[in-house]
């Protein structure tokens, strides 16, 4: 794919883009970790900035970022507290990118803009309370009804439902056969009829971002909300949402990694033991060396990746092998980042506590680190 948006013009987003970490995200994240929320001046702010557009094309209002570029903004929003990239991630990636792919003109010209914007939120409802890395096996349904479809069933963990105006829903559509050819993708806009929101759940880590079930109950929607007319590409159009999703999660990963060295080493120089700075000690270097090198294995390979996505158009196993290495890497980065602050890596205070906390969802949202492995060697063995 070639760049939408120029070499000077990606310089300047991205010196932007940095700046806005650097001097707005950085200091409030700790603010976020207290209240649990992100102040609307940040969300103003982002809207300002086009932030929820950068992947959407520019003629529907966006920036239209390619994947190489949208894996540096990636590891530069990697560099702060991760729920501040979870606000925008819906827009800019598993909630806008169905429609991207697959929606008919009427369905982006309604939508898109609004999402560009950050006017409209968007989730994405694949997970159920009996379905998760078996998507294929999930129970929402939807009935056919004239025409239109009433559809019934419970969402879990899904990101940004309290703030969404619209989701992205994977609902069945036929019931005589299982599997993924009877899935179907829904626009649902959010203040439908028998559509509920359930409580925010208290979570681990990334405090300020939200996940709650939503519950859909006969909600009737017009077969025109099926993202691309056609029932029953809603599985495959949700794993391809995926498959790109993946390389953003891993360049998050890679920034996260970034961040965590640079707190460690500015720990490590600081505080003293024995006499000396502890950063003097080689049982400390190793574990600065061993980060070091997990992130710079991570940034090669989510930067490869992304270019073979933008020359290809896909780079499914590559994703998957970028996502479940970078993740991973960034999880033993942020372990070692704890080891190095001692008792005070255990500490609120210290940014490491909170991050490592934050970065232990990457392993298991949008694919586990095991489904990962499992999708990786299936396409080897098929000789892909
Ligand atoms: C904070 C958060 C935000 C989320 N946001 C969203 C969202 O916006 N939209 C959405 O749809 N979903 C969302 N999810 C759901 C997320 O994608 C799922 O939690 C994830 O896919 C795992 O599914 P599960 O929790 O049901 O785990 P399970 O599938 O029950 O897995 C449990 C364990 O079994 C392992 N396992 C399962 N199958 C196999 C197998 N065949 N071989 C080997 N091991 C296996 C898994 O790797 C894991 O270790 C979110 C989750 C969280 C925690």
């Amino acid at each position: 794919m070639p760049d939408n948006v120029d070499a000077d013009t990606f310089n300047q987003l991205r010196e932007t883009v940095q700046r806005f970490v650097a001097e707005r995200l950085v200091p409030n994240e700790m603010r976020v970790e207290i209240e649990d929320d992100i102040p609307e001046e940040i969300v103003q702010e982002m809207r300002d900035l086009g932030l929820f557009g950068l992947t959407i094309p520019p003629d529907y209002g966006g920036i239209g970022v390619n994947a190489r570029q949208e894996v540096q903004l990636a590891q530069i929003f990697g560099h702060t507290a991760l729920a501040f990239r979870s606000l925008l991630a819906t827009n800019i990636g598993i909630g806008a990118r169905g429609l991207i792919f697959e929606g008919t003109q009427e369905q982006k010209q309604q939508y898109l803009p609004a999402m560009a914007s950050g006017e409209l939120i968007s989730a994405f409802a694949l997970t159920e309370p009996d379905t998760g890395s078996d998507p294929a096996s999930l129970t929402t349904r939807a009935v056919r009804d004239g025409d239109d479809y009433l559809i019934s069933g419970t969402k879990r963990y899904i990101t940004n439902a309290r703030r969404a105006g619209l989701f992205t829903v994977m609902a069945r559509t036929e019931f005589d056969r299982p599997g993924a050819d009877a899935i179907s993708a829904f626009l649902v806009p959010a203040d439908l009829p028998g559509l509920t929101i359930g409580k925010k759940d208290r979570k681990m880590g990334q405090r300020g971002t939200t996940t709650s079930d939503v519950m859909f109950d006969n909600v009737r929607v017009p077969a025109s909300a099926i993202i691309g007319l056609t029932p029953g590409r809603g599985f495959r159009l949700a794993m391809r949402v995926l498959d790109r999703g993946r390389i953003h999660i891993a360049a998050l990963a890679t920034g996260m990694c970034d961040r965590l060295i640079r707190e460690m080493v500015g720990y490590a120089r600081e505080r003293r033991q024995f006499g000396k700075a502890i950063a003097e000690y080689q049982l400390v270097q190793a574990m600065i060396a061993d980060s070091y090198t997990d992130y710079r294995a991570s940034k090669a390979l989510v930067e490869e990746t992304a270019g073979i996505y933008d020359a290809q158009g896909a780079a499914r196993t590559e994703a998957s092998a970028a996502k479940y290495f970078a993740t991973e890497a960034v999880g033993r980065v942020a372990d070692r980042a704890v080891q190095v602050h001692g008792g005070a890596g255990y500490m609120s205070e210290y940014a490491v506590e909170r991050f490592y906390r934050d970065v232990r969802l990457l392993r298991i949202y949008e694919g586990t680190s095991q489904i990962q492995q499992l999708l990786i060697a299936r396409q080897i063995l098929k000789g892909e």
